[in-house]
Formats: C-alpha cells, structure tokens, sequence
C-alpha cells in the first residue's frame, strides 16, 4: 500500500463561492488529520482519508503551508476542512489549531470557514479564530433539523438542541454560521426527502446565513454502500435538489440567506442524477444558481425525465421504501 503523506493536505483548491450574495474566488483545503472521531454517519467514508497517529505539529504546520503556496492571487474565500472537526484537539491539538490560523494570509482572505461538529464549539476555540479573523464563519454539518431522521437514518450523534447551542456560542464569540443540509439520506422516498429539506431550511432561518445543500453521494466501505449495491437506495434526483432551491429562493422569509449547492458525483450511478441526457446541464445550472442566486437559472432547464421523476414522487408511497430507479 502506498504511504499516506503526512505533510501534504488530502485537498487544496480554487473555485467560486459567495459572500453577502457577491461571487468571490475560494479556495479550500481538507487537512490530514487522525480523521473524525465519531465515524458512524451511515453515508460517510471521510475518515479513511485519515492519517495513522501520531500526526506532528510539524506535519500539519507543512499541509498548511503547501496549501497555502497554491493560493490565487486576489481576495479569497477560504474553506478549512478536516475529514472530522478542525476544533477536535484529538485531530488538531489547540496551539495547532491557532498556528494554523495565524500562518494563513489575513490580508487576502474577506472570510475564512471552518467545518466542525458542534460539540467542538467552544468560547476558546471560536474566540481565538474571531481574534485573527474578522469575518470568520463556523460551518456545521447538521443534514435535517428532524432529530429522528438525523439519528435514524445518518446515525449522527448529536441534536438539533446541540446544533442550536454552538450557534449561541459562535453568535457570542462574533462568528457567524454556515448550514449544511443533506439531501436524501437512506429510508427516505423523494418526496419525504424534499420535505425533510424544505422544513430544515425553514427551521433554520433564525440559526444561519447560508445553507449549504449537499446531494447524498454513496461511498465505499459504508452501510449505505451495501443498501445501494441491494437495491434499498436510489441517490437523490437532481430535480429534486432544483426543486428545494427553487422554493427556498422563491420564499421571501430566505431573503437573507444563500442557498448554495455543489452537486459532487453528478450523473453518476453512485451520485445524484436525472436521466443520462440532463445530468450535466441541470448539474451547471445547480452550480451557476450557487453563484448568482437568480431563480430563473434553474427554472430555465427542462427535459422529458423530468415527468418520470414526477411520477416517482407520486408512487414511492406504495412501494413501501424500495426506491423506484
Ligand atoms: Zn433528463
């Protein structure tokens, strides 16, 4: 097997992403940590992307300078992951943590992200980030507000009270927060996927600024792998996804809030997709919607599965959970 590089980050890269509503170039970079710590999320495989212990302060101080040396130039988003919780101090011990924020470039970046689970959602950790940082946004993967669902079907490990408590905790130390939902994870039909979305962003409008919609893709070496391969799970339609944005931007109570989305494995079997046709067309429109917010980007796309995905949603209800192709 090849040698895991400890010095060198699992992803660094540039595109396009928004603030207060305006494109701004972005870049982001997944960290090489001992992975997440929790790793039983039916959907994830993250943490095989992990490095075995012990990781050194200097390995993870190289990954961040090898990130950095391949930023544009120009004002920059940037987007700060690790395949678990930046604030974790089993993955990033805290004066780590805060070494890596000082070397970043602070006269470029208009606003840097960090993804984390909420419980590493502290007073410390959040306050010394907002030091450095003026902009500085917590992004939280909480997939759907429905705590049976997010237990359920994802096994995450926390609650929607738990996700309300680190916004408190982010709002008071000066940050703000980012949402990740999840569209479609398993044992859901379509439609109660497109439900499960619509009622999460709707509770969600006191809590963040921007939602970010990730489509279920199905990873190797998880539950969800063995569920597809058995025929128990269809990942979601990208009509679907068109249809939850174009309802939340149509909505005037999300005036504030960005809904943004970045199809990953589009028109593949293991990804979300339409018919062979669309997938690429409704994946940029997608894409071009998350930049420029403008309704009519997704509702400028047709084509003829478009009517099967609709009666999709009428006929799962009698199918009794067997997704329908
Ligand atoms: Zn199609």
């Amino acid at each position: 097997m090849k040698a895991i590089p400890r010095d060198k980050p699992v992803y660094v890269g540039t595109g396009t992403d928004i603030i207060d509503f305006e494109p701004i170039k972005a870049v982001t970079i997944i960290l090489r940590t001992t992975g997440c710590h929790w790793r039983r999320c039916k959907m994830c495989n993250y943490y095989l992307e992990q490095a075995p212990p012990p990781l050194s302060e200097e390995d993870l101080i190289s990954q961040i300078d090898h990130a950095i040396s391949k930023f544009p130039e120009g004002d920059l988003i940037v987007k700060i992951f690790t395949s678990g919780s930046f604030f974790d101090e089993r993955e990033i011990p805290r004066g780590v943590q805060e070494s890596i924020l000082r070397r970043l470039p602070r006269d470029q970046i208009r606003k840097l992200i960090i993804e984390t689970r909420p419980e590493f959602v502290t007073r410390s950790a959040i306050s010394t980030a907002v030091e450095i940082f003026d902009s500085f946004e917590v992004a939280i993967g909480l997939e759907t507000t429905n705590d049976e669902i997010r237990s359920r079907c994802i096994e995450k490990g926390f609650s929607f009270e738990d996700f309300k408590r680190a916004v408190e905790v982010a709002r008071a130390c000066g940050a703000g927060v980012r949402t990740y939902l999840l569209l479609k994870p398993p044992y859901l039909t379509e439609r109660e996927a497109i439900d499960d979305m619509l009622r999460s962003a709707r509770d969600l409008i006191p809590y963040t600024r921007t939602i970010s919609l990730n489509l279920t893709t199905v990873r190797k070496n998880t539950p969800l792998h063995s569920l597809w391969k058995e025929g128990y799970y269809r990942p979601p339609w990208l009509w679907s996804a068109v249809e939850v944005m174009r309802r939340i931007r149509e909505d005037p109570r999300f005036d504030d809030i960005a809904i943004i989305s970045d199809p990953i494995g589009a028109g593949k079997p293991w990804g979300p997709h339409n018919c062979k046709r669309c997938d690429n067309r409704v994946k940029d429109a997608i894409r071009r919607f998350s930049i420029t917010q403008d309704v009519r980007d997704l509702t400028a796309i047709e084509c003829r599965c478009k009517k099967l995905w609709e009666v999709v949603l009428q006929l799962e209800r009698f199918t009794f959970g067997v997704p329908l192709p």
